[in-house]
């Protein structure tokens, strides 16, 4: 039989695997609802042009503050969402969510020609065939002009289903909706495919940044995603840049759209619309910010 002491780490693990699986179970209960509860929310995170500095626009992430459990993760319950389908509902209020604030922000004067708010899709979304028709019967609903939203979509999202993916993506790019794929490199997509699918931009996924001061090989990794993007012209945008030199090294690769920390954290609207009230493209040397250094 086992010494004392193992017997009890090999409790304390399965009872830890225990209370996992019990919190990831009292997680998927809590989820359906809880946009009606009010208990969600989006934050906004800038997107700027890696060369002046200009914002380009944001990229809109989900908030669940449950009255028990606090704050979640959505890297938790956006898979548990996606499992129990709870993400179509979800969705499409995040995408409602980001329409109305796309409405109330359209005229206010640090909003750009090309400003637009990227909103998440998740695999099971882009797979209903009638997505991109939704979308576009909200947004028409609310007039707020296409140019105003933008999609980011997953590898696995594309690939699931590419007819279908080829045919939702299609109509949104014709109605002037970009399309981006999020989390480049990190999941299994067809370069074959990706010729064929009406993308405009590609998302380098934070591990491939993260390292960019160490190592000598995420250098090339980012390099020769860039020129993949820009062989397929696609635009680039880095995601999860958290210093200058990270910055600094994407944009003399040609990378063309940033976010990350560096420059601000996903903000609550009102705070989001005050940080671009206040910030100055090409402000004072290197990426200074009144907000986030001041
Ligand atoms: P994502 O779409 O790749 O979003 C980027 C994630 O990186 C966000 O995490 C953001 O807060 C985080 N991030 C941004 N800059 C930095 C940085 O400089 N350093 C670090 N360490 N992190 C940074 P978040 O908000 O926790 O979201 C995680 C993932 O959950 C998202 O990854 C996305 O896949 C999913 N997600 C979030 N909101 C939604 C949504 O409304 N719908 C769907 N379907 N998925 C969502
Ligand atoms: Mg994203
Ligand atoms: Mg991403
Ligand atoms: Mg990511």
């Amino acid at each position: 039989s086992l010494p004392h002491s193992e017997g009890l780490r090999v409790q304390c693990y399965s009872e830890t695997l225990e209370a996992q699986q019990r919190h990831r179970l009292n997680v998927q209960n809590a989820l359906r609802g809880a946009t009606d509860r009010g208990e969600m929310s989006l934050v906004f995170q800038p997107k700027l042009s890696l060369k002046e500095l200009r914002i380009t626009g944001a990229e809109a992430l989900l908030r669940w503050k449950h009255p028990e459990m606090g704050h979640l993760s959505p890297g938790l319950f956006i898979p548990l969402a996606e499992a129990s389908g709870d993400i179509l509902a979800i969705g499409e209020w995040v995408l409602e969510q980001s329409i109305l604030q796309a409405a109330a922000w359209q005229h206010r004067p640090w909003i750009s020609d090309d400003f637009h708010i990227a909103v998440n899709v998740a695999t099971r979304q882009l797979a209903r065939p009638h997505f991109a028709h939704m979308l576009l019967a909200r947004m028409a609903e609310h007039r707020v002009p296409h140019r105003l939203i933008s999609i980011e979509v997953t590898e696995s999202g594309l690939m699931r289903d590419i007819a279908n993916a080829r045919h939702q993506l299609a109509q949104l790019i014709e109605a002037g909706i970009s399309v981006a794929i999020d989390d480049f490199g990190t999941g299994h997509s067809s370069l074959a495919y990706l010729k064929t699918l009406p993308i405009s931009t590609l998302k380098i996924d934070r591990a491939f940044v993260m390292d960019l001061e160490e190592s000598d090989t995420d250098r090339e990794l980012a390099r020769t995603i860039t020129q993949l993007a820009h062989a397929v012209d696609c635009d680039v945008v880095a995601e999860g840049i958290e210093t200058a030199a990270q910055a600094a090294y994407l944009r003399s690769i040609g990378c063309e759209m940033a976010q990350g920390y560096f420059y601000s954290r996903p903000l609550p609207a009102a705070d989001f619309a005050h940080w671009c009230a206040h910030w100055v493209p090409q402000a004072t040397t290197p990426h200074h910010h009144p907000l986030t250094h001041g």
